[in-house]
């Protein structure tokens, strides 16, 4: 018998129609009702952290699940997170890093319909994520369409498709298929490495995507505003202007007094490298701080823990220089 932690946080998963639209309701004893036995060899023990929708999930909550999940360890065979889809993909990239090495699956899941309305997708993801938390393979993940996903892998890249998620970069940890839930464990082995949980934060950073004729300007603004880290979204392999609009010098100037600032691409798919154009690396030469081929939020939330853990532009340099997880690779 495996010993399942269920964590409600809400999303379209347990949401019901109500005067504002769709409205997380359901608490995790209706799901566990809703969706009745389907594992005797699962023990399911199924609590509430909050009933929210994704966006208004924040930092805070984060690191308040990590501290709940890294408490229980040792108690459960694997942990469940009932999540909305919206900002699922920050809360596992965060996960990932604030609970490092964790033995236990650890499996992030939500649904793009409520449970319960015919058709929904809620209980075959959920019944994804329970077979993926009685696995034994510790480590974030996320399980959505009949797939099981690195959580620091993870982007929601479609709004309303069953196929809402996408691991970026890096290939799928698993799929359901005729003979069931089928993982490629080479993908996940673990470091071997003592687990660790390291749940401080900063959300003082800002992200700046850039588009032709971007003022520079704004780079003083944040810096005079007491913000601690920047993410520039580049254009292409992650060029940055340095003519009619001059970045450059900001970005000098910034990283000169300690700043750090993170340069990756607009691109979803394929990774960043500053090495091949000028326009990259005259912003390496300045300070820029490479991204390789992290996602969008696995760089917004390696940044906010980085600057939990250290303020000082090389320490933030010397996180971005190795992975904490597998958020990363250089090629
Ligand atoms: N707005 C919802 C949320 O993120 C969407 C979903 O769960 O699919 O909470």
């Amino acid at each position: 018998m495996k010993n399942i932690l269920l964590i409600n946080t809400g999303g379209t998963f347990s949401s019901r129609p109500g005067d504002h639209g769709l409205t997380p309701e359901l608490a995790s004893g209706d799901i566990c009702n809703l969706i009745g036995e389907f594992d005797p060899a699962l023990s399911i023990v199924a609590e509430d952290y909050c009933s929210l929708d994704s966006s208004n999930i924040a930092p805070d909550d984060w690191q308040k699940l990590a501290l709940r999940i890294g408490e229980k360890v040792g108690f459960y065979d694997g942990v469940v997170l009932i999540h909305g889809t919206d900002t699922l993909a920050y809360t596992s990239s965060m996960l990932s890093y604030m609970l490092q090495n964790i033995p236990v699956p650890v499996v992030v899941t939500g649904s793009q319909m409520p449970l319960g309305v015919p058709m929904s997708d809620a209980a075959d993801n959920l019944r994804c994520a329970l077979q993926m938390a009685a696995s034994g393979y510790g480590g974030v993940f996320v399980a959505f369409d009949r797939k099981i996903m690195l959580g620091c892998r993870t982007s929601k890249v479609r709004t309303v498709s069953f196929n809402a998620f996408e691991s970026i970069n890096y290939p799928y940890i698993g799929e359901v298929n005729a003979f069931g839930l089928h993982l490629h464990l080479e993908q996940a082995q673990a470091s071997g490495s003592p687990f660790q949980i390291q749940a401080a934060y900063s959300d003082r950073i800002a992200v700046l995507k850039l588009f032709p004729g971007m003022n520079p300007d704004i780079f003083r603004f944040l810096h005079e505003h007491g913000y601690e880290g920047i993410y520039i979204e580049g254009f292409g392999l992650g060029g940055v202007p340095f003519l009619k609009s001059d970045f450059t010098a900001e970005i000098r100037r910034a990283s000169r007094s300690g700043l750090p600032i993170l340069v990756g691409s607009q691109c979803r798919y394929e990774g960043s490298n500053l090495n091949v154009y000028e326009t990259g690396q005259r912003i390496l030469e300045c300070g820029g701080i490479p991204v390789h081929d992290m996602t969008y939020e696995a760089v917004v939330t390696k940044l906010m823990w980085c600057l939990g853990q250290a303020k000082d532009r090389e320490a933030v340099q010397q996180f971005f220089q190795r992975a904490i997880t597998k958020e990363v690779s250089f090629s």
